[in-house]
């Protein structure tokens, strides 16, 4: 069954059925008025001629006293303490045969007798002989009869009345409600056809659950869309850089096969080339399958670690591989909440800029702020151009000049670098002085903050 038939059917049904207890109750009600003001008459009646019979005597008729108090459409009977029936005057044909039944102490009885409901009031009287009977004053409420089915056929006509605008509305509700979804369905199997990434049309006062809906529908298909082309751009960017040593590769090879056999030189360079470039390929996918990874959200073991003995133990191996100086100062210990293990790789990414690109001394400080920590990695070298600073955390993005000297970089280590800072909620800064040198700054706050992807 479609959402719109069944908010139409559930809508119509719950006002049928609330409609239709109110009615039950406005009937029961008027019912009960009804009887109440019939009873409250009887009875009055009923006092009335117990107090005439007190004073009736034997020149004045029975007959004469019951005549003036006779309820219309109805009977008096009288019964002795046996309950032997004494008298009895009827007005209607139809109430001879009735026998009212009462409930134990109950002084008055409603039933339903041919249809029409009666009324019967017992009271005790001293009879003309002193004894004390029982009168029964009987009366058919035909009126009360007649008004509730002039209530009901009016309660009927007002429900059957009401439930055609109850109907209309209810199309309607489930119109507003599915509109927004069917056109949420026809925008997403389009996007399946074609390929794209189709968005709704959004009304400019849809600030309701729906509008809500579909912003959010557009958001993820604006947020899919730049991944698509970011995916697409980082596949062909890396094909690109990946061709550029298997075309080295390729073409020493060729060399190799041409003249290489005769040529002890020729064979060493070319050797000497390819397994170069097979190096430089190998740093590269591997750096490639750490962005992807990093794609996938990465794990973060956060802990208690001390950043001071983390940059000690990042130092100590690139002392001894480069036989470079390696300086650190600053807080000991530094404690923060991260994951000393990533921490480390984003380390060794800018320390490893940091000895490629410069060639003196390579210092590194720990500060400590309010929030966090200020891990400075500072070196002498070229440093970077102005004009190059915004893009240096792009994937393959390298300062011209780098890319012709023979410094081994991929373009990659920064992008790591920036990815690993997120998931660390660290923030970087670059400072650089065109021939003067270059300071990266990490901000590592003290508590875990828990950033987006
Ligand atoms: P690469 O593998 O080429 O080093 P990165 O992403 O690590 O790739 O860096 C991007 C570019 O930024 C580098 O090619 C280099 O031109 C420049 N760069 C990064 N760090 C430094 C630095 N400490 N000094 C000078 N230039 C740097």
């Amino acid at each position: 069954m479609k959402l719109k038939t069944k908010i139409h059917l559930f809508s119509t049904l719950l006002m049928l059925v609330i409609l239709s207890l109110t009615n039950i109750g406005i009937y029961f009600v008027f019912e009960k008025m009804a009887y109440d003001t019939e009873y409250n008459q009887l009875q009055l009646r009923s006092n009335e001629i117990t107090k005439s019979f007190s004073k009736v005597n034997e020149k004045i008729d029975i007959g004469t006293v019951v005549g003036a108090y006779m309820p219309p459409n109805g009977a008096i009977r009288v019964y002795d303490a046996t309950g032997k029936e004494i008298r009895k005057f009827d007005t209607v044909g139809t109430i001879k045969k009735y026998k009212p039944q009462f409930e134990k102490n109950a002084n008055f009885s409603i039933e339903k007798f041919e249809g029409i409901p009666v009324l019967t009031i017992r009271t005790p009287v001293i009879w003309t002989n002193g004894e004390v009977v029982e009168l029964q004053m009987i009366q058919q409420l035909i009126d009360v009869k007649e008004s509730l089915r002039t209530l009901t056929l009016i309660l009927v006509g007002v429900t059957a009345i009401a439930m055609i605008p109850i109907i209309i509305s209810s199309i309607a509700l489930g119109r507003i409600l599915t509109h927004p979804i069917v056109k949420l369905i026809e925008t997403m199997s389009q996007s399946r056809k074609t390929g794209t990434y189709e968005k709704i049309s959004i009304p400019s006062n849809g600030k309701d659950e729906m509008g809500q809906m579909a912003k959010t529908f557009n958001d993820l298909m604006e947020k899919l869309e730049t991944n698509y082309n970011q995916q697409e751009q980082f596949v062909s960017n890396a094909s690109h850089e990946l061709r550029t040593p298997l075309t080295v590769i390729e073409s020493y090879a060729r060399l190799l096969t041409r003249r290489g056999f005769d040529n002890r030189d020729v064979a060493e360079e070319a050797v000497g080339a390819i397994l170069g470039e097979s190096v430089r390929m190998k740093e590269m996918i591997e750096q490639l399958l750490q962005l992807a990874r990093n794609h996938e959200q990465m794990k973060y073991d956060f802990a208690e670690t001390d950043i001071y003995e983390q940059i000690e133990k990042t130092l100590q191996p690139m002392r001894q591989a480069y036989s470079r100086d390696f300086l650190l100062e600053g807080v000991r210990p530094a404690i923060a909440n991260t994951d000393g293990k990533k921490l480390r790789q984003l380390l060794f990414i800018l320390l490893d800029n940091a000895r490629k690109y410069s060639d003196d001394l390579i210092k590194t400080t720990i500060e400590e702020s309010v929030e966090g920590f200020i891990i400075s990695v500072i070196d002498y070298g070229n440093g970077i151009p102005e004009d190059a600073l915004p893009n240096i955390f792009n994937r393959f993005y390298r300062v011209e000049e780098d890319r012709s000297r023979k410094t081994g970089g991929t373009g990659l280590g920064l992008a790591i670098a920036k990815e690993l800072a997120n998931g660390l909620g660290a923030r970087l800064k670059v400072e650089s002085i065109y021939g003067m040198g270059t300071t990266i700054r990490i901000f590592i706050p003290k508590e875990r903050i828990l950033t987006e992807f």
